[in-house]
C-alpha cells in the first residue's frame, strides 16, 4: 500500500477533489458505520477547516502535505471544546479545556480531525468492549472484537473512514487492534511524543501511537508529532526520519525472536506456523536469525498488570466528581465521592482501581509493587543484552486471533493473557510496530530505544520480502 497522505495531497493540489468533498464523504461514512467506532463526530469543525483549505487552493497558495488530510482521534485525547469521554459514564459530558500537544501539532500542520473514536474506557481493555458506546466490531468480521483499547481507531483506518488515526498504547493498545484489523500501528519509543493532553492510564508506559495503512504514512505522522515538550518532562528531542533512509535496509543484519513466545502452549498453531515461515523467508534474504531467551509470558503479564493497575489507581484518584465529570451528590462529601466513583466507573476500571490500591498498600507493596518494579528493571536489562546481539526483535502480535464479541467480558483473565506478546516491549519502553503481514494478526517489529527509524526500515523491507 502506497502513502494515502501523498496520494490525497496530490489530488487536492491538482484540484481532482475538493477538501470539502473529501471531508464530507468521510464524515458520511463515519456516520453510517455499524462498527461502533464513533463517540462523537467533529463535523462542524472539520467542514470549517476544509473550507479554509479549499480557499487556499483556489487562491493558488501552496498547502502542506498534511493540510486537509482527515484523521481520527482516540477519545482519550484532549481537543479543546470537544467531548473527551474516555468511553466512560464519568466523563460522558466532559469537554476538553485544552488540546493535547501531539494533536495540536497535527492541527498546526493542517490535518483535519473528524472523530473522537470509541475505545476501552480509560484504555482498560484488549477488545474495545469496555465502553459505554457499544462494542467496537472488527473491520473484517463484525462478530469479532475490534481489539483494544484503540479499537475504534484501528477499525476506522481499516475501513478507510480516516486516513490515519491516533491511538494510545500503554501495553499494546495500538499494536493489538492494528493486528486484529490488518493495518500498521506504531508504539514509538517512550518519550518521543509528548503525552501532554493524553488522559493518563499508566504514565510510565503510556505512548501516543499512529495507526495507518502504510509505513510511509506512519513515518509522516510520527515526524510531525515527535519532539521535546516542556509540558511533558519525559520527552526528548529526536531527529526526523527521512523517506530515503527507510529504503536502505542494509544495516539490518541480525534478527532475533523469543523462543518461548513461539513454544508457548497458548499460541494458535496457525499463527506459530505462519510466524516460523516468515522467519524462513527472512533467512532466505541473507539475514541472520537468532533465537533469544526471554521471560515467560505470565511473568510479563503479571508484572505489567501490577504496575499498570497501581499507576491507574493513582491517576484516576483525581476523578471523584469534584473537578470533572458526572458528580453524584450524597449525604456527605465522602459518600459523594464513593457513589460518584462506584456508579460511573465500569466493572473493569473498578477491578483495576481496587487491584492497584491493593498492591500499593502497606503490607503488600514490598511483596508486590516493588517486586514488579524490580522485574521491570530485569526485563529492560534483558532487552539491552539482546540488542547487543540483534538489530531487530520480531514476534507475533498476539497469541490468538480476535475473540468473538462477548467472550473477553466473561473472562478478564484470558483477556489479560492475550496481551502476552505486547506488554514486555511496553515495560522496556521500546519502539515497536505492528505490520499487517506474516501472521493473521500481523508481526511485531521492535528495536532498541530511540531506534524508531530502524523499526520502520525493517517494516519497509518486510513489505517487499513476504
Ligand atoms: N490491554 C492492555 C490493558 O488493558 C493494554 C491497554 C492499553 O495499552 N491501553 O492494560
Amino acid at each position: 500500500m502506497k502513502s494515502q497522505i501523498k496520494q490525497l495531497h496530490q489530488q487536492l493540489v491538482n484540484k481532482d477533489i475538493s477538501c470539502t468533498a473529501l471531508i464530507q464523504e468521510r464524515l458520511n461514512a463515519l456516520k453510517a458505520n455499524t462498527n461502533n467506532t464513533v463517540n462523537s463526530l467533529l463535523d462542524t469543525l472539520a467542514l470549517d477547516l476544509a473550507a479554509k483549505v479549499d480557499a487556499k487552493i483556489a487562491n493558488g497558495d501552496t498547502i502542506g502535505l498534511l493540510e486537509g488530510i482527515p484523521f481520527g482521534i482516540k477519545d482519550v485525547y484532549m481537543v479543546q471544546g470537544t467531548y473527551t469521554t474516555a468511553s466512560s459514564d464519568l466523563l460522558k459530558k466532559y469537554k476538553s479545556a485544552y488540546t493535547a500537544t501531539a494533536i495540536q501539532k497535527l492541527l498546526d500542520a493542517g490535518a483535519i480531525p473528524l472523530v473522537k473514536e470509541n475505545c476501552d474506557s480509560f484504555g482498560h481493555g484488549s477488545s474495545s468492549e469496555n465502553t459505554i458506546f457499544g462494542a467496537v466490531k472488527n473491520a473484517n468480521n463484525p462478530n469479532l472484537v475490534g481489539g483494544g483499547s484503540s479499537g475504534g481507531s484501528a477499525v476506522n483506518v481499516a475501513k478507510d473512514y480516516t486516513v490515519f488515526s491516533i491511538g494510545g498504547d500503554t501495553g499494546g493498545s495500538v499494536r493489538q487492534p492494528a493486528g486484529y484489523n490488518n493495518v500498521y500501528g506504531l508504539k514509538p519509543t517512550y518519550g518521543r511524543i509528548s503525552r501532554f493532553g493524553l488522559m493518563a492510564y499508566a504514565s510510565s508506559t503510556d505512548c501516543v501511537g499512529p495507526i495507518a495503512k502504510s509505513v510511509e504514512d506512519i513515518r509522516i505522522v510520527l515526524n510531525v508529532m515527535s519532539g521535546k515538550d516542556g509540558k511533558d518532562q519525559t520527552t526528548y528531542a529526536s531527529t526526523e526520519i527521512s523517506e530515503e533512509s527507510l529504503s536502505n535496509s542494509k544495516d539490518i543484519k541480525t534478527v532475533g525472536y523469543f523462543k518461548n513466545f513461539i513454544e508457548s502452549e497458548a499460541i494458535d498453531p496457525k499463527i506459530k506456523a505462519d510466524f516460523l515461515a516468515t522467519i524462513e523467508k527472512i533467512k532466505a534474504k541473507g539475514i541472520e536469525v537468532k533465537e533469544l531467551d526471554f521471560f515467560k509470558s505470565d511473568i510479563l503479564v503479571s508484572t505489567y498488570y501490577t504496575l499498570a493497575m497501581a499507576e491507574t489507581a493513582s491517576n484516576l484518584s483525581r476523578l471523584d466528581g469534584s473537578n470533572y465529570g458526572n458528580r453524584i451528590d450524597d449525604k456527605n462529601l465522602k459518600e459523594s465521592y464513593a457513589v460518584t466513583r462506584s456508579e460511573n466507573f465500569s466493572e473493569e476500571t473498578k477491578r483495576r482501581i481496587v487491584g492497584g490500591n491493593q498492591v500499593l498498600s502497606q503490607g503488600f507493596s514490598d511483596e508486590i509493587y516493588l517486586k514488579g518494579l524490580a522485574l521491570r528493571d530485569s526485563i529492560s536489562e534483558n532487552f539491552e543484552n539482546d540488542f547487543k546481539e540483534v538489530d531487530i526483535i520480531l514476534s507475533p502480535v498476539t497469541p490468538g486471533t480476535p475473540p468473538k464479541i462477548g467472550d473477553s467480558l466473561k473472562d478478564p483473565h484470558a483477556m489479560y493473557l492475550s496481551d502476552a506478546y505486547t506488554v514486555g516491549f511496553s515495560l522496556g519502553q521500546l519502539p515497536t510496530l505492528t505490520a499487517p503481514q506474516g501472521t493473521e494478526t500481523g508481526v511485531q517489529i521492535t528495536a532498541a530505544r530511540n531506534n524508531d527509524e530502524l523499526v520502520l526500515k525493517f517494516a519497509n523491507f518486510l513489505k517487499d520480502t513476504i
